[in-house]
């Protein structure tokens, strides 16, 4: 840390407060410092650093206790700027996904020699993304320099989606949080990497698959999305290998039709101990062991709350397991629902229908 603690900023998400932007330029004056800022945007709160500081990215990895290997995304107030930083010529449809931003997406591309080895942990591409929350591209544009952001969480722990939870982990490791309200999408960014000639989704998130077909053609899906690496194989994207989104209490995953899943739901809802994660409307008892996150047909509102409701159940009394059920197709924005759950599942899935079948 630069700053003797840690200072919270409070600003209007749509910066209409007299003082939103003096905050800004105090943040963005701490970034250019080499400090540590906490700072809200569209996907989930992001811990940044002048990227091309190497000490102040490495004390990124300090703080988060994030493994060295694993590379960072680096944050941008204009696509045009991505010129700067990656070899956005060798990268035939990157002119394509750069007419998309800001959005929730990030590009992995042959990165330029300017960009510290310690951002792209060793590798020869770089990740950038140019965020749509405008307190995030203010503050960057502000700073002045591109800005390495991972997620300003402890590494392994549910992603920050409130200014609450970055407090609960980053107090006295960042120098400024910058609470902007809450994240709309929920959950991180969409990877696409466009280092070979077919596209490869590495993390599906708010910029859907399917909008990236139509952008782009064909795209490959990596494996490792919707399944467990294997012993001894490398991964195409160095975060995903490690365990992730994980609250302290287990969760298990429960898929099925959907009489079956409210069914097996309310069973181990009753069972006690036990925190439920479903759609409005599946257990109808009040209680709050039971969250809800919207309804079936749509998954936004899962997304936007999944994270929050993983580490509300962490602080309910007596919690010791987490029934959540998974959405019922892999579309849209499921897909990243489904990526991130089983992570934080570490893969244990329950079929429902099979559960009842087998009771017969
Ligand atoms: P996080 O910042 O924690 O949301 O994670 C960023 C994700 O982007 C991780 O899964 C990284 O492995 C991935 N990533 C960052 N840079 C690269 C890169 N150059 N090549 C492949 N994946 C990357
Ligand atoms: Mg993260």
């Amino acid at each position: 840390m630069i700053l003797e603690e840690t200072k919270i900023l409070r600003v209007n998400p749509d910066l209409s407060g007299e003082d939103d932007i003096k905050k800004l330029a105090f943040a963005a004056d701490v970034l250019k410092k080499g400090g540590l800022v906490a700072f809200p945007t569209e996907t989930v709160y992001g811990l940044g650093a002048n990227a091309l500081d190497e000490k102040a990215v490495k004390s990124i990895f300090t703080a988060k206790g994030r493994a060295q290997d694993n590379p960072l995304i680096v944050h941008l107030a204009s696509a045009s700027d991505m010129n700067k930083y990656a070899k956005v010529d060798m990268c035939e449809k990157a002119q394509l996904l750069m007419a998309q931003m800001p959005a929730p997406l990030t590009v992995v591309m042959p990165k330029r020699s300017n960009i510290p080895e310690c951002v792209t942990a060793g590798l020869d591409s770089v990740a950038q993304r140019v965020p749509q929350n405008v307190v995030a591209r203010k503050l960057i544009e502000l700073s002045s320099v591109p800005v390495a952001a991972p997620s300003a969480n402890i590494s392994g722990k549910p992603s920050p989606t409130t200014a609450e939870h970055v407090i609960c982990d980053m107090m006295g490791k960042a120098d400024v949080i910058i609470d902007g309200g809450m994240c709309n999408v929920g959950l991180e960014s969409t990877v696409v990497s466009l280092c070979k000639q077919v596209p490869l989704l590495l993390r599906p998130g708010g910029f859907t698959y399917e909008r990236l077909c139509e952008i782009l053609g064909e795209v490959e899906i990596s494996q490792a999305v919707l399944s467990q690496l294997k012993e001894g194989q490398k991964p195409e994207s160095p975060g995903m290998k490690y365990k992730h989104y994980a609250p302290d209490a287990k969760v298990m995953l429960v898929k099925g039709k959907k009489e079956n899943v409210s069914k097996l739901l309310l069973e181990k809802y009753l069972e006690g101990n036990t925190g439920i994660i479903c759609y409005d409307g599946d257990i109808e008892i009040y209680d709050e062991k039971i969250i809800t996150v919207g309804t079936r047909s749509d998954n936004s509102t899962y997304a936007e709350k999944m994270f929050d409701a993983l580490r509300k159940m962490d602080k309910i009394q007596g919690v010791q397991c987490i029934f959540a059920l998974l959405p019922e197709d892999t579309k849209g924005i499921s897909l990243a629902i489904y990526n991130r759950m089983l992570r934080a599942a570490a893969f244990c899935v329950i079929d429902a229908d099979e559960y009842f079948k087998k009771g017969e």
